[in-house]
């Protein structure tokens, strides 16, 4: 097939890149460099640097293309709440900008990479699709707009569309801004410098941390499976666990001895997240096969950035 990737030199984005090449699929990838970096991809991928919201790029981009996986998006929560309109230009903007241009050039269909962010609080776990979402951030709210665009161009259009709301994604490769990293490579980063672990509140908030290559998984499925237009579809381990619990496994897989801190100043209630993912196993055929545990030493083998970091 021929695919185009937007947010290819990204942490989702560059993996899924790799492994469609890997596969024999033509690949084009297009990214802002914002936060990508295009070394992370094969020199299989053809590469363009640029704007999600640069329609000629995107006309030109789009010529010949089966299948848009998009996935250009800012993706820091907390910086969404400082920069709202940033995030609504590039993540719904963006978005609408190539659904236009998708319908004009005619093609067959888009997977949108959405998010578990977007189902905020919910008292029923694990979550499924059928919940109301409750953004409680202006990246959640991004991330549901764009699915409504999505589906509502690609239903006025007879564009075919599939959103994948994916949950707490990590893995070799991900990006780690200075601040707000995201957990897991937070912990281990502070674990091999013999840093702090910071536990906010009692540590008893969950999260559903699934694994880079089994997202891949879900995400290579959602390009050809039949019968799922206009659907949502969560990729998730299925499996809740609590942050207390991930320092926990972060100590033991790195064999490092960080200080654990719990700031209770910090607290910010003991939410829940996880997903059903039933959907994606009679939808996708998805079946994670990466623990939790399996997963974090993957990561650490896998990322060079984390090897220098344990003097390996
Ligand atoms: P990432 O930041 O590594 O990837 C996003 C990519 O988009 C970056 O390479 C960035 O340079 C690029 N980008 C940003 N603005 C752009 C623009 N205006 N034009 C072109 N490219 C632009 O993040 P990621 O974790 O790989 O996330 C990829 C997608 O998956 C995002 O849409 C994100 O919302 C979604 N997602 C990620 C997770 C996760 O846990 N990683 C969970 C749910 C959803």
């Amino acid at each position: 097939m021929h695919i185009l990737i937007t947010g290819a030199a990204g942490f989702l984005g560059s993996s899924l890149a790799n492994r469609l090449v890997r596969e024999g699929h033509t690949v084009r990838g297009l990214d802002d460099l914002s936060t990508g970096d295009p070394s992370l991809l094969s020199p299989d991928v053809h590469f363009t640097r640029g704007d999600v919201n640069d329609r000629p790029k995107l006309w030109s981009l789009l010529q010949d293309i089966d299948c848009v996986y998009h996935l250009a998006a800012r993706v820091v929560v907390p910086e969404s709440v400082l920069y709202p309109r940033e995030y609504n230009l590039v993540n719904v903007g963006g978005t609408v900008s190539l659904m236009e241009a998708m319908r004009d050039v005619g093609v067959r269909r888009v997977v949108f990479v959405s998010s578990g962010a977007v189902y905020g609080d919910q008292q029923q776990q694990p979550v499924r699709e059928d919940a109301l979402p409750d953004p409680r951030s202006p990246y959640a709210v991004s991330k549901l707009a764009a699915e409504f665009y999505v589906k509502t161009i690609g239903a006025l259009w007879g564009i075919e569309t599939l959103c994948l709301r994916v949950f707490n994604a990590y893995g070799p490769g991900q990006h780690i801004p200075p601040v707000h990293a995201p957990v897991v490579m937070a912990f281990l980063r502070q674990a091999l410098n013999n840093g702090t672990l910071v536990i906010h509140g009692d540590g008893g908030q969950t999260r559903d941390y699934v694994y880079v290559d089994d997202v891949v998984n879900a995400m290579l499925a959602a390009s050809t499976a039949p019968e799922v237009n206009q659907m949502t579809i969560n990729v998730g381990s299925g499996r809740e666990t609590s942050v207390r619990d991930l320092a926990a496994m972060v100590v033991s897989v790195t064999g490092a001895d960080p200080e654990v801190v719990y700031n209770p100043r910090s607290d910010r209630g003991s939410s829940r997240l996880c997903a059903d993912i039933s959907l994606a196993g009679d939808k996708l055929n998805f079946k994670p096969s990466i623990s939790l545990e399996t997963g974090l030493r993957l990561t650490l083998e896998r990322d060079s950035r984390l090897r220098v970091r344990n003097g390996k």
